[in-house]
């Protein structure tokens, strides 16, 4: 591989300032909560079409809202694609996402300074409701993409809110007419927060991620008997709260036990009716697993199924529905291969590593050659107004990100990625 000519730096100033202004929109507190399709995600999806325009980019939006910057190349053959999402969970950090929106249109500004059109196109997109805080399943728009659920469906979810997909998108003005397969691209490479502590805690400044581990979201129901806390002999209860965490002690040490990397956590438990002098009658307990390996992942979800079997047997009703699923997925192992070179020609540390959050790339995997760039969260804090990265390190990844996009898009076809499909383990 032969570094390209054109040695343009992205714009680090503008980077870091575009974060800034982005994280201001849905200010909640120290964070910002711009949760899917909320007036607050539509005011932050203005100003990343604006930018996209300020680049030269020819702006669309897919029927399930996805949002596009493309830059046409000398061939009309599918685009090169970055891209990641601006949507937040509850008072968020400023750089989850958004980094990888921002820096993608930072590569466009470079490419449209060259006056000269690359070989490929380049398109930039944000994808609808990746953090899945608002509507069920997460990953909405990429998913859609990926065909891992029909866009009818998708359009038809109902929020926690009561509030329906595609009246939303209407309501924000971001129901596009583009076919979701319209632009289904070449390769796609998301640059993204490391939301971790390993790049961190090793000082090295960039991940390349050559897999996202799978996971298995579960909503639980238990069912016993409500009564009261003074005159029920204990031997004579149906406790579901306890039922409940008893199910959570006993997924959370199997995970312990196995170690690195499995995790299995228990988020949200509620019981009802929830009153201190009233055994509790109902247990609703939510279960996120995550494992790199199918296999174990399968392991994990059985463990629970025999935790259920066990509280049916001591006479409760106890019941499981999967509300979100992915298996694991590797990325594109010459596009992993691309990114190191690339890495090393800037003069950048770097080291391949998993992903242990979901990432709409793992979707765009099951369509065409994907892969990612880390860049250290500090203290590994996400999902967290205190998120941060140092400015330095969002400049390196973003230049990668440009030098990369260079190769494929500029420097033509001759790095043997193209039509490479993502293995999925
Ligand atoms: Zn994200």
């Amino acid at each position: 591989m032969k570094p390209s000519e054109v040695a343009e730096e992205v714009n680090a100033e503008r980077l870091v300032r575009r974060l800034g202004e982005l994280g201001e929109v849905g200010r909640d507190g120290a964070g910002r909560t711009r949760l899917a399709l909320t007036p607050q995600d539509k005011e932050g999806r203005d100003l990343i079409v604006g930018w996209l325009r300020e680049a030269g980019a020819q702006v669309k939006v897919d029927r399930i809202g996805n949002i596009y910057g493309c830059l046409p190349g000398r061939n009309d053959g599918p685009p090169i694609m970055l891209g990641s999402h601006i949507d937040t969970v509850v008072r968020a950090g400023a750089y989850d996402g958004c980094y990888g929106v921002i820096a993608g249109i930072e590569v466009l500004h470079c490419l449209s300074a060259t006056g000269s059109r690359q070989q490929r196109s380049v398109a930039v997109a944000a994808f609808t409701n990746e953090e899945g805080v608002r509507f069920t399943p997460d990953l909405l728009g990429s998913r859609v993409m990926a065909k891992n659920i029909a866009l009818e469906e998708a359009l038809d979810i109902h929020s926690s809110d009561g509030n329906v997909v595609r009246e939303e998108l209407e309501r924000i003005g971001y129901l596009g007419d583009l076919s979701p397969w319209e632009l289904l691209p070449a390769v796609f490479l998301e640059l993204h927060i490391e939301q971790g502590p390993v790049l961190d805690a090793s000082g090295i400044g960039i991940g390349i991620v050559e897999a996202v581990q799978g996971h298995s979201w579960w909503r639980v129901v238990i069912d016993g008997m409500a009564n009261h806390a003074g005159t029920t002999p204990m031997d004579l209860r149906q406790d579901a709260g306890v039922a409940a965490m008893q199910i959570a002690i006993k997924l959370h040490n199997s995970a312990a036990k196995a170690g690195i990397p499995r995790v299995a956590t228990i988020g949200s438990i509620t019981v009802e009716p929830n009153a201190i002098n009233v055994v509790p009658g109902k247990a609703l307990l939510t279960v996120d697993f995550r494992d790199p390996d199918e296999e174990k992942l399968r392991e994990a979800e059985r463990l629970l199924e025999i935790s259920l079997r066990k509280a049916r047997e001591a006479g409760f009703r106890a019941s499981a529905e999967c509300i979100s699923r992915s298996s694991p997925v590797r990325f594109d192992p010459a596009l992993c291969s691309l990114l190191e070179q690339t890495a090393a020609h800037l003069g950048l540390s770097a080291r391949r590593m998993l992903s242990g959050a979901s990432h709409d790339a793992q979707m765009l995997a099951g369509i065409c050659p994907t892969a990612m760039i880390f860049v250290p969260s500090r203290l590994g804090i996400s999902h967290n107004s205190r998120e941060h990265t140092e400015p330095a390190a969002l400049a390196q990844g973003a230049q990668l990100l440009l030098e990369t996009t260079r190769q494929l898009a500029v420097v033509g076809e001759s790095n043997g990625i193209t039509g490479i499909r993502a293995e999925r383990v």
